[in-house]
């Protein structure tokens, strides 16, 4: 199987080429059918298996698919919630690297830093934006950002999510997001904890596991 046989929009086909990847991996090749035609997923994947690009590729072609709802100031269509600042850069870093021939925007928001260059951003249009929990709901608080455009959720890496105590702002998250959405979870692991997440989150999930 190779990338165009699933379908990618054309500037994604040329990013992945020029990234040099030869063919999906596993879960890529699992993943990428079902996130594009909407569908939720449940995915058990570590890292290593090439599940960033698995759920980065399809977001971009469902959002370059529907260009219509236009992006806005501080109201990304796409929101990805990662236990920790350096997996949140690496993710956008994806996000950039493979949107890079679209005219999609990316950010990234994580605590720790100085708050003021986020508000900034968020000033500019925003269509994927990649944060963790923490640092999403100070800028909610501060009304710098509104969740109410997003049409796809992310929990990546969300067992250590809840490992890291994330659960109560996952939770105040949630209830921020339009019902209606497509949403993903990817987990290492999955324990009763994941498997009630999942279950209040995700509608009709396609499992997938490498
Ligand atoms: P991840 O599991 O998302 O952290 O990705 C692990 C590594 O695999 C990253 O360095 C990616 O650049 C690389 N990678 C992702 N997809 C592919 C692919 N289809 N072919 C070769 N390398 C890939």
């Amino acid at each position: 199987i190779k990338f165009a046989d699933l379908g990618l929009a054309q500037p994604l086909l040329r990013a992945i080429s020029e990234t040099g990847y030869e063919s999906p991996t596993p879960i890529q090749a699992q993943a990428i059918p079902h996130v594009m035609k909407g569908g939720d997923v449940l995915a058990a994947a570590q890292t290593g298996t090439g599940k960033t690009a698995g759920f980065t590729l399809p977001i971009l072609h469902r959002l370059l698919q529907n260009p219509s709802t236009k992006s806005k100031p501080g109201q990304p269509r796409c929101l990805i919630l990662t236990p920790t600042r350096e997996l949140a850069a690496q993710v956008e870093e994806s996000v950039r690297t493979y949107g890079k021939h679209t005219s999609l925007r990316s950010l990234v928001m994580f605590g720790g830093v100085n708050i003021n260059p986020q508000i900034q951003a968020l000033r500019k249009p925003v269509d994927i934006l990649v944060a963790t929990p923490g640092r999403l709901l100070d800028h909610v608080q501060q009304k710098t950002l509104d969740l109410s455009a997003v049409e796809i959720l992310v929990l990546d890496e969300a067992d250590r999510m809840l490992d890291m105590g994330f659960i109560r702002d996952i939770r105040r998250i949630l209830v921020l997001l339009p019902k209606v959405r497509q949403n993903l979870l990817f987990s290492a692991t999955f324990s009763d904890e994941i498997r009630g997440l999942a279950q209040g989150v995700l509608h009709d999930p396609v499992e997938v596991s490498v």
